[in-house]
């Protein structure tokens, strides 16, 4: 199976990451987890035809972790898909997709681009079949089967946040989405070929962000994700979700200057991030960085 990186970063805009998105591909058939925006155009990127795309599970509703659907819908629409995607996604998901479609956002469009009747013929694509994601197994196909957990990140009252555990070929995947460490994680990541989890901040920006009152609770952090890597004795792990601090961009610094000290962002981060996973974690180690491919 072939796992391509869409988007790397976090929630600010970045010309260097896009928002949440990784594709994973069995056979012929992708699946996506996330559609933040610019995954649709990062699939092209990445020689995978959207219309390929069978499933897209949805993590949470932050917008950095759906924003492109209606892109992806509108775009396989388009592109002459015949089926409906199916989407599974945290309650909440059908009124999102409720919102955007025939009698949603992109009414208008839809209506102009309907009049054409080969755009009537597969309207169906416009329909997505969406699933509701609860703990548990939610998926299964003849490729994969994804079991999902609740994760600690929004405040449930407000929302579901999920993370997945995919099983396809005799491998085992496992996706945080967002979330601080937690027990649940610790189980869909248990003995995983792969653990791809986010490490939105690191530890000095962390150190930071606590003097300054901004939260810090919802993520993990490099050493927090190096121990669970170790106590869920992953066999890999690729770090993502990565908060900008990376960036040498002169715009991304000024918006990140609310998140951490400017002076302290740049690339160097990079060795400091993948240090402190070290600290507890021996195995394989990679820093995502958007189009990275990783084969399993
Ligand atoms: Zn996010
Ligand atoms: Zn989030």
């Amino acid at each position: 199976m072939k796992i391509t990186m869409l988007g790397t970063g976090a929630a600010l805009l970045d010309p260097d990451r896009g928002h949440s998105s990784i594709a994973v591909t069995v056979g012929k058939t992708t699946y996506l987890l996330d559609c933040g925006s610019g995954a649709s155009r990062q699939l092209v990127k990445a020689n995978i035809d959207p219309t390929t795309v069978k499933a897209v599970f949805l993590s949470h509703l932050h917008f950095d972790h759906i924003a492109d659907f209606p892109v992806f819908v509108i775009a396989n629409w388009m592109a002459d898909r015949q089926t409906a995607p199916i989407v599974v996604g945290p309650p909440g998901t059908v009124e999102f997709v409720d919102h955007l479609f025939e009698d949603g956002a992109f009414a208008i469009d839809i209506k102009a681009r309907i009049q054409y009747p080969q755009r009537q013929k597969n309207a169906i694509v416009l329909r997505p079949d969406v699933r509701l994601m609860e703990p548990g197994l939610i998926y299964e196909d003849d490729n994969i089967r994804v079991t999902a957990g609740l994760v600690d990140h929004i405040p449930e009252e407000i929302s579901k946040c999920f993370g997945l555990r995919l099983e396809a070929e005799g491998k085992v995947i496992a996706f945080s989405g967002d979330t601080a460490p937690c027990d649940t994680m610790l189980d869909l990541a248990r003995d995983a070929d792969l653990l791809i989890h986010e490490a939105t901040f690191p530890e000095a920006a962390i150190e930071f962000r606590s003097k300054a009152g901004i939260g810090t609770f919802s993520h993990t952090s490099p050493r927090q994700l190096g121990v669970l890597a170790k106590k869920a004795n992953v066999k890999s792990v690729v770090a993502t979700h990565f908060g900008h601090w990376d960036s040498t961009n002169a715009i991304v610094r000024k918006l990140a200057a609310k998140h951490m000290p400017v002076e302290m962002m740049g690339p160097h981060l990079m060795d400091e991030v993948a240090a402190d996973i070290r600290e507890a974690y021996d195995g394989p180690i990679a820093l995502a960085h958007d189009q990275m491919v990783i084969h399993l």
